[in-house]
């Protein structure tokens, strides 16, 4: 960079967001670009430290720190600078499958390692890798590469989410045959039915699916594995077998009045929001609809958030979410230093709509849940509630609801799956350490099935070391 001081001279620029107002009328992003004199500005903030911790994904404290597929954060920030846009595309597709989801939906560790972020504020690194994917599909650099040579192996991918579609790609691009094989109707795993629209574009997921069958990759919709066909029958006709099948089963909250209409898992009213937007008005009524209903979500996370954003769109009368951890600090605390990813405060998206719709930030904390109140119809009508840590006769508090949406995780793997003697470890698929094996020569599990719930960064990266294991492996049969 020509100025060394300018991570201190240049403020850090927030990400662009489309108006509250006039996003939450509609299901379309609401992150919008960069104009480009500004985003060479920010690039140029990059200091190009020796030790780029940013492009480095490591886990401190439970938490992700830094890039975790090793992203070439201060190269491609360079070559923004100085405007060579291809350039920095070709960087960020060397370690980066599908930038233009992670641009837009992931929770950019690397800026919380970033060393501007010690004396001054991090780079706005996701919004630059955005604008470079942004461009480089805007400008048709992003083409079907066919493989070069190709080899007799066959690769069954089951689950067609991040791990499986990263998986896909370099399997492919290193000469193998690749069949994925999907459940649902749509392929993109949570990219398509569960994060909703307004934060990843449902033609981007299209688009990227679209390339991978020109480059090759056979896909296979609404074939369940375990229902339609056994995993015994793809070890049978594959030369190794993939499991990226997410981890589905959702966290219940078996309290007293579950059984009532009008409590739903989180996922299957994200679920349905989707398949109601991607049917562009040929179904009257999303499944499950916020409309005029006054609507709890229980569980403080990004799927809740997301379940807030839902029910705003679908014109809810009210929202509240509970959350059982206490509100987080607004600046780093000594016990969470730089490079760990800052547990601070902040205004996502769905709150800040929320504030601008009912004035307030829907998020309640230290909530647990008590019980669930309906009526002689046996529909939900509220719920009571009692705050962590005090004595429950003096905080039971109740709230009125029509809808109430569980949003308390994951368990991992789900029953569904008849994956007969593949082994789990706490619901999730077990592997060999530091290996994507399973129990089963010729059978590996990579991203949320072998992890457990995470993050799309980590999901790509899976599919990434899977593959390349499973590459050597093949390359050893005779
Ligand atoms: C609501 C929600 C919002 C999220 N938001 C974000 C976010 O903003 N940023 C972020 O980084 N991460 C986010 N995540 C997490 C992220 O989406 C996951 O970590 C990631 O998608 C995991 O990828 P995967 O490929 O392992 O599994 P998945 O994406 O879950 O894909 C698994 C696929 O396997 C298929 N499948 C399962 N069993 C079978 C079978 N037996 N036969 C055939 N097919 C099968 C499923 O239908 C599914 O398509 C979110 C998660 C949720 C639930
Ligand atoms: S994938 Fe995530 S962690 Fe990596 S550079 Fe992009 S925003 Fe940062």
């Amino acid at each position: 960079m020509e100025n060394s001081t300018e991570f201190i001279d240049i403020k850090r620029a927030k990400p662009i967001e489309r108006k509250t107002i006039d996003r939450i009328k509609d299901w379309k992003e609401y992150q919008k670009p960069f104009p480009e004199k500004k985003l060479k500005q920010q690039a140029s903030r990059c200091m190009d430290c020796g030790t780029p911790f940013c492009q480095v994904g490591t886990i401190i404290n439970s938490s992700t720190s830094g890039c975790p597929l090793y992203n070439l954060i201060p190269e491609w920030n360079a070559l923004v600078h100085e405007g060579k846009w291809h350039e920095a595309y070709l960087r960020l597709a060397k370690t980066n499958n599908f930038p233009e989801f992670t641009a837009r939906a992931c929770p950019a560790p690397c800026e919380g390692s970033c060393t501007a972020g010690v004396p001054s504020e991090p780079v706005t690194i996701k919004s630059i890798e955005k604008a470079i994917i942004d461009r480089a599909f805007s400008e048709g650099w992003v083409k079907p590469r066919k493989p070069l040579s190709k080899t007799n192996y066959k690769i069954a991918i089951i689950g067609s989410g991040p791990a499986g579609l990263a998986a896909a790609d370099d399997l492919n691009q290193l000469g193998h045959s690749v069949t994925i094989f999907e459940k649902a109707d749509r392929f993109g795993g949570l990219l398509m039915y569960g994060i909703p629209n307004m934060k990843i574009d449902k033609s981007l997921v299209q688009k990227r699916i679209d390339l991978l069958k020109r480059e090759g990759i056979d896909f296979k919709a609404n074939t369940h594995i375990g229902v339609d066909l056994t995993l015994e029958e793809l070890e049978a006709t594959f030369d190794a077998v993939l499991l990226c099948i997410g981890a589905e089963k959702p966290r219940e909250l078996s309290l007293k009045g579950r059984e009532l209409k009008g409590i739903y898992p989180a996922m299957e009213y994200l679920t349905a929001s989707t398949k109601h937007f991607l049917l562009k008005g040929k179904s009257a009524l999303p499944e499950i609809d916020a409309k005029d209903k006054r609507v709890i979500v229980i569980g403080g996370g990004d799927t809740g958030a997301d379940c807030v954003a839902t029910a705003i769109r679908q014109g809810c009368k009210s929202v509240v979410q509970f959350g059982k951890h206490g509100k987080l600090p607004i600046r780093r605390q000594e016990h969470n230093p730089w490079p760990e990813n800052p547990q601070v405060f902040s205004l996502d998206y769905a709150y800040e709509e929320a504030v601008h719709l009912f004035g307030e930030d829907p998020r309640q904390y230290y909530i647990q849940t008590h019980e669930f109140i309906g009526n002689k119809h046996g529909e939900v009508t509220g719920l009571t509630t009692t705050l962590f840590n005090q004595d429950s006769s003096e905080s039971l508090r109740h709230w009125d609801a029509d809808l109430i949406l569980i949003a308390i995780g994951f368990e991992g793997v789900s029953n569904e799956n008849s994956l007969n003697d593949i082994h789990l470890t706490r619901n999730k698929i077990a592997t060999e350490q530091n290996s994507y094996q399973t129990n089963k020569t010729g059978v590996y599990a990579a991203g949320d099935a072998r992890r457990g719930q995470s993050l799309i960064v980590w999901a790509i990266q899976e599919g990434k070391k899977a593959a390349l294991e499973i590459d050597q492996y093949v390359r050893k049969l005779s």
